[in-house]
């Protein structure tokens, strides 16, 4: 069993993981999705949101954007990260599953916002 949570803006991929609206996590089984909920993002605060999904065994998280330190504390914790990834958060966690996604490796420091991106 593999949980993928995908940082989103309701069904979209958010472009910044610490400032996202929802998680929308996918368990899959067999590389099919057999459940998915969508979870609030309980807000931002520093190391908060690594931990918040490590808690709830997620394998791997989808972002548009992720600040370095949030990237850091997922490798530290031996879940994977995929950045870069834009447009439905489901067809995000399928190509993932099929292995076809892509990690650009975009980190967020570039990104015109206040504070971290879910460090
Ligand atoms: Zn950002």
């Amino acid at each position: 069993m593999m949980k993928i949570a995908v940082a989103s803006e309701g069904q979209m991929v958010t472009g910044h993981f610490g400032h996202c609206e929802n998680f929308n996590i996918f368990t899959a089984e067999n590389k099919q999705i057999v459940t998915e909920e969508s979870i609030r993002n309980p807000g931002h605060k520093p190391g908060f949101l690594p931990n918040f999904l490590n808690d709830r065994g997620v394998n791997v998280i989808i972002s548009g954007g992720m600040g370095a330190g949030a990237i850091e504390i997922f490798a530290e914790k031996g879940i994977e990260t995929i950045t870069g990834v834009t447009g439905d958060a489901k067809a995000a966690a399928e190509a993932y599953l099929n292995g076809t996604l892509k990690s650009s490796g975009s980190v967020c420091h570039d990104h015109e916002h206040q504070g971290n991106c879910g460090d």
